[in-house]
Order: C-alpha cells, then sequence, then structure tokens
C-alpha cells in the first residue's frame, strides 16, 4: 500500500509560513495534481513528501510508515523535476542504471530493469545515446525511465513538462495518463498549469496561500469549485466573482446585483444560503449569445481559433460567453443573450464558501 497521508502539516521558514494546517489522503495508486499559483506551497509540499524540507507541524505518511526525519533515500519514492539533471557523459542506459549502482544493485538485475523501463518508454532504440543528442521530449523520458528503474511505491514529479514546447507537453502528458494506467503506482504532481492537471489527475488539490483549498476529482472542481479562489483561479476564460445580493422570492432564492437579477431554481442553494450579500460567479458556456430575453452590448471578441471568446455588458455585468470561431461579431454590436440560472455558483461573502 502506497497512500500518502498528511496530516495539519505545517511548513515555517522563519516567520514566512509557507504550508498551513494542510491535510490531504492521497490513495495507492492516484495521480494527484498540487496545483495552485506560483507561491502557493506545491514544490515546498513536495519537497516535504520527498525528504528535502522537514515540515515543522503535523506528520507526513507514506503507506504505513510516517516518514517525518526519514531521509530522501530511504522513502521509497522517484522524483522526476523540471530540469531533467540526467549526466551528459553518461549514455541513456548508464543514466538509468546509475541508482541502481548507487545502491549496490548489480548485474544482470541491473540491465533487466533498465530493458524493462526502456520498453514502457519506448526509449531501446535510444540506449546507447547520449543526452545531448536526444529531443527535449525523450530527454525527459530517460529522466521518467531513470525513476521507474527504481520502483518506487510513489513518483514525484515537479513541473516535469514546463520546459517542453506546446506540441511536445501534449504528447508527454498522454504519455504520463498511459504510463500512469500501465504501473498503477501513485503519482504526485505539482503544477501551476491547469490543463495538465485537469487532464491527467484523477484528483486535484488546489492550494492558495500555502492552504489546501479543495481536492477533488477534475469534474468537481471545474463544475462545483468549493470556494470563490477555486471559482476564479479554474477554468480559461476564468470566471469573475461578482456581488450580489440573495433574497426570498415566491418560488425561491433570487439574486439581484445592480440592473441583473436572476431567479434561482428551487433546491438551487443549500440550507446554509440566508439572505444577503453573496459573492457569484458563471461560466462562461453558461452565457448563450444571440438568442434570450436579455440584452448585452459586446466589448471585445478574441478569437482563439475554433471559438472566440466575448466579453460583453450584460444588465451591468461584465461576463465571458463563448462562441463559434467564425462569429460576425465584434465590439459595440448589442445582442440577444441568455444565462443559464440553474448553473450560477453561489458563495458566502464574507467566508467565500460555496453556496450550493
Ligand atoms: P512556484 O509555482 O512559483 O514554484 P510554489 O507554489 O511551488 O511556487 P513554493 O516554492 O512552495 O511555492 O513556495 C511557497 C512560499 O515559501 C513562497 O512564498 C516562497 O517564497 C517561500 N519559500 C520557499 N522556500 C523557501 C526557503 N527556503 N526559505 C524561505 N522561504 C521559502
Amino acid at each position: 500500500m502506497a497512500e500518502v497521508v498528511f496530516d495539519k502539516v505545517q511548513k515555517a521558514f522563519g516567520a514566512m509560513i509557507a504550508v498551513e494546517g494542510f491535510d490531504l489522503k492521497i490513495e495507492d495508486g492516484e495521480f494527484v495534481s498540487l496545483l495552485g499559483p506560483s507561491g502557493c506551497g506545491k514544490t515546498t509540499t513536495l519537497r516535504m513528501l520527498a525528504g528535502l524540507e522537514q515540515p515543522t507541524g503535523g506528520t507526513i505518511r507514506i503507506g504505513e510508515r510516517v516518514v517525518n526525519g526519514v531521509p530522501p533515500a530511504r522513502r521509497d519514492i522517484a522524483m522526476v523535476f523540471q530540469s531533467y539533471a540526467l549526466y551528459p557523459h553518461m549514455t541513456v542506459a548508464q543514466n538509468m542504471a546509475y541508482p541502481l549502482k548507487k545502491r549496490g544493485i548489480g548485474e544482470p538485475e541491473r540491465g533487466e530493469r533498465v530493458r524493462a523501463a526502456a520498453r514502457l518508454l519506448e526509449l531501446e532504440a535510444l540506449l546507447e545515446r547520449k543526452p545531448k543528442q536526444l529531443s527535449g521530449g525523450q530527454q525527459q523520458r530517460v529522466a521518467l525511465g531513470r525513476a521507474l528503474v527504481r520502483e518506487p511505491q510513489v513518483f514525484l514529479l515537479d513541473e516535469p513538462l514546463s520546459n517542453l514546447d506546446a506540441k511536445l507537453r501534449a504528447t508527454m502528458r498522454a504519455e504520463l495518463i498511459e504510463l500512469h494506467g500501465r504501473i498503477g503506482c501513485t503519482m504526485v504532481y505539482v503544477t501551476h498549469d491547469q490543463l495538465e492537471a485537469m487532464t491527467m489527475s484523477t484528483r486535484i488539490a488546489v492550494m492558495n496561500k500555502g492552504a489546501l483549498q479543495q481536492f477533488a476529482t477534475p469534474s468537481e472542481i471545474y463544475h462545483r469549485p468549493a470556494n470563490t479562489f477555486v471559482a476564479s483561479f479554474i477554468g480559461t476564460p476564468s470566471m469573475a466573482v461578482l456581488e450580489g445580493t440573495l433574497t426570498q422570492a415566491a418560488g425561491g432564492w433570487r439574486i439581484d446585483s445592480g440592473a441583473f437579477s436572476a431567479d434561482l431554481p428551487e433546491g438551487h442553494l443549500s440550507d446554509d444560503a440566508k439572505a444577503g450579500p453573496v459573492s457569484f460567479a458563471i461560466r462562461p458556456e453558461d452565457v448563450s449569445v444571440g438568442q434570450g430575453p436579455r440584452r448585452a452590448k459586446v466589448r471585445l471578441v478574441e478569437p482563439t481559433g475554433h471559438e472566440s471568446i466575448v466579453i460583453m455588458d450584460l444588465d451591468g455585468l461584465s461576463l465571458t460567453a463563448r462562441v463559434p470561431g467564425d462569429t460576425q461579431l465584434k465590439s459595440g454590436d448589442t445582442v440577444d443573450a441568455s444565462i443559464r440560472a440553474d448553473r450560477i455558483h453561489v458563495f458566502d461573502a464574507a467566508a467565500g464558501h460555496r453556496l450550493n
């Protein structure tokens, strides 16, 4: 069993608290991404799991074992960094065999494990090359191979794709998903790229300012963000978090914000909801352009190819919508529009937590 458990973990660097009150239970075989903006504490969290930093509070467990104080080499983990850190004078095969040699594992086992990893990562034809004779993606695969030969319980990956160009990143994303499917080992992946987190993870831990904001599946994070931070951080284009007032109307709750108002369907809000100020947000795909009872004024059209992003004023709110890429809309146009009231995300105005 290689579940990973963080229990009330804290990391302070002097007076600076990098991670605080961090609780997370990663199941055996999961692919979990730590996702958040720069400086939110994701690398520090991964480094504590790797044993490269010691927590200043709480405990970390890998499998059955509390690993606080256990040196990195004895944690049964393998880490892949952003810079692949391959030895330039060694061949691919020697690079991959090196961690085994260091551990005193002799031939023929070393050779067997390297060949097995090379087969898995399709590196067999490259085993005699030196790193500088490889592309970025191939080097990344060798770095993965070097981690793989150690047969660790847990793989730790720190932004391993960030040095690759967009096309190669997409290929490597698919390769990592496949690799995880084949070896089924626990993976913890640090990224600030939500596309990577959304496409690869079984669950995502969204962090901000050293604290966990939400730990859930990609779908749940997207469709049911737990608070205003997650709501505004996840999604491209992002959702604006707007201020409004909640009132009890005949059929249920109603949200008002200046000239804008929307009746929320029955059962939309949890029992915690109270009349008064709230925050709310609407995903671009829940705003329809071209038909509907509302009028909107187009401020900006941003073509991205297959779709265009339209920023518009709708009843005094600045909202974003998605339209097909061949749209004729241009700034200054007035259009009919509608929003899906059953998809409005509502949050407590003060604490920011979700109310639906
Ligand atoms: P990025 O995406 O930019 O790498 P991150 O989310 O990985 O950011 P961390 O590197 O974990 O963030 O840093 C969290 C906070 O802790 C930051 O404010 C950082 O400046 C601080 N920090 C990290 N390491 C140290 C250190 N050795 N000494 C002092 N402060 C540190």
